[in-house]
């Protein structure tokens, strides 16, 4: 029979995906999150959704136990660019710290597997696109250094045998849930597809676009944007494969490697909107680098991971009909 999974930050956008992929195939699931972003809303029912910082390590060694957790994938952690650039004490604590304190207690319950939530920021400014997982890491920002601090930490104490990871280098994820059970809820949302449907339902007034003189071809930043539920599948495969050969661990990176302009993304809002939103054309953003495409040839040889929801305009419409259920809701709620 299958082993308790824990997800940490399990009630967030992309945790929450992943508890729902883990649940559709039938894993026995506890969720650990301590709600400063997420929301009990998008957790099933039938899932335990414990209210608690990861960074408690004894708090979290009970959980382990309680529950008699097999393994865990770790998502709990703070994602924002620019807000690590003006607050890096606060991203070192949330995300290397927590997570080191993490690591201790999944030791101590004799946790042997663990999927981190890392993230293309730590390859910084690429040279050359598509990136491949043996490509140089500086990040340019605190965000990527958390992550990628957090990263070494876990090889380190994988070549030792205490345990296997597995690291998710995710390129720009976003759409929602295909069945409409999550999408993006956090409010003051600074990522460019949740803040462009925002401005498409009419939460906004209008998207920034940061930056029109990068060296792209129409001067915006290229992304690689990957299906939420793309992602949560790679995670359910990823963890099968860290079960399944526990002296092996990986890197692998998360995207469709294919890049597009914030321009271009703007544009297939509007044709899946039917109604233009409106772009205010502006200066570039901190620690934005100019192109992030993912070479994913591991991901897809390795584990076997086929994309199903890759599509931009499918990627778009799923985002799209989940923010207008939530400004439904919350206009109900104003009522
Ligand atoms: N972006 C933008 N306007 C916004 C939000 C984002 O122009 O309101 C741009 C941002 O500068 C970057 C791209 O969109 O080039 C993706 O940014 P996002 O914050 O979505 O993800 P990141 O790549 O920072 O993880």
């Amino acid at each position: 029979s299958k082993p308790t999974i824990l997800v940490t930050g399990g009630a967030g956008y992309i945790g929450s995906h992943a508890v729902l992929a883990l649940y559709d195939a039938g894993w026995p699931v506890v969720v650990v999150d301590n709600l400063s972003n997420g929301s009990r809303e998008v957790v099933p029912d039938e899932v335990p959704l414990i209210e608690t910082d990861i960074g408690d390590a004894a708090a979290m060694r009970a959980v382990l136990k309680e529950h008699r957790v097999g393994a865990i994938m770790h998502f709990a952690g703070s994602i924002v660019v620019p807000e690590s650039v003006t607050d890096p004490h606060f991203y070192y604590r949330n995300n290397t710290v927590a997570s080191h304190a993490l690591l201790g207690a999944a030791m101590e319950a004799g946790v042997r597997h663990l999927l981190f939530s890392s993230t293309a920021a730590t390859y910084g400014a690429p040279e050359t696109v598509p990136i491949d997982e043996d490509a140089p890491t500086r990040p340019i920002n605190p965000y990527g250094w958390s992550k990628l601090m957090t990263e070494q930490m876990l090889r380190d104490v994988a070549a030792t045998g205490a345990i296997n990871y597995g690291a998710l280098r995710y390129f720009n994820v976003a759409g929602a849930d295909p069945k409409g059970r999550s999408g993006q809820i956090g409010k003051g949302a600074t990522h460019l597809l949740k803040v462009a449907c925002e401005a498409a339902v009419g939460k906004r007034s209008h998207v920034d676009v940061f930056g029109t003189d990068y060296p792209t071809p129409d001067g915006t930043c290229i992304r690689d944007y990957i299906h939420v539920a793309d992602l949560a599948a790679a995670h359910v495969l990823a963890l099968e494969a860290l079960i399944a050969d526990p002296a092996e661990s990986f890197t692998f990176n998360c995207g469709y490697g294919r890049g597009t302009s914030v321009l271009e993304m703007l544009e297939m809002l509007d044709r899946v909107n039917g109604t233009p939103v409106k772009r205010v054309l502006g200066p570039r953003r901190a620690g934005d680098p100019p192109q992030l495409v993912a070479a994913n040839r591991r991901l897809v040889e390795r584990l076997g991971w086929q994309p199903r929801f890759a599509d931009t305009g499918t990627i778009i419409e799923s985002a799209l009909s989940w923010e207008r259920r939530l400004f439904q809701k919350e206009a109900a709620v104003c009522a």
